[in-house]
């Protein structure tokens, strides 16, 4: 898939600044023009990752298992907070989850370390069909 048909015309935006960034990558190394060629969704059906059917959004889920910047992916998405779609595996009530910790103080390094060592995470409730634009504020 195109970095195009996820941020259709949008950047990235601006990091978090509250996120301890201890333990994972840098803001240069999470420059999406850096990876992102590199990734598995490039040549899959997009509807894999943008679609609302749990039967596309596990087929995208399972390909992100075997991607090479999956880690860089998910970082991305919990740094810059992208709330939608998925990104390094993870489905957007995941990451929320994820951006819970994130705002208790665990470090990025440890939630990705905990995240990806996880590769079953996903559970029926985060398959539903909602899931994928649901576009809830970020948790205090
Ligand atoms: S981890 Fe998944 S969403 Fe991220 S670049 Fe790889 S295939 Fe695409």
């Amino acid at each position: 898939m195109s970095q195009d048909a996820k941020h259709p015309g949008e950047p990235w935006g601006h990091p978090r600044p509250w996120v301890d960034r201890t333990g994972g990558p840098t803001l240069e190394q999470l420059d999406m023009g850096r990876w992102h060629d590199d990734g598995l969704c490039r040549t899959g059906p997009a509807d894999w990752w943008l679609s609302d059917e749990p039967a596309d959004t596990i087929r995208g889920i399972e390909v992100c298992q075997d991607c090479p910047v999956r880690r860089l992916c998910l970082a991305s998405a919990l740094v810059f907070g992208d709330q939608w779609t998925i990104y390094g595996g993870t489905t957007p009530p995941q990451r929320r989850a994820l951006t819970r910790r994130l705002r208790r103080g665990d470090t990025l390094g440890t939630v990705l370390a905990d995240t990806l060592n996880d590769t079953n995470a996903h559970t029926d409730e985060t398959l539903r069909p909602s899931h994928a634009r649901t576009d809830v504020g970020e948790v205090a």
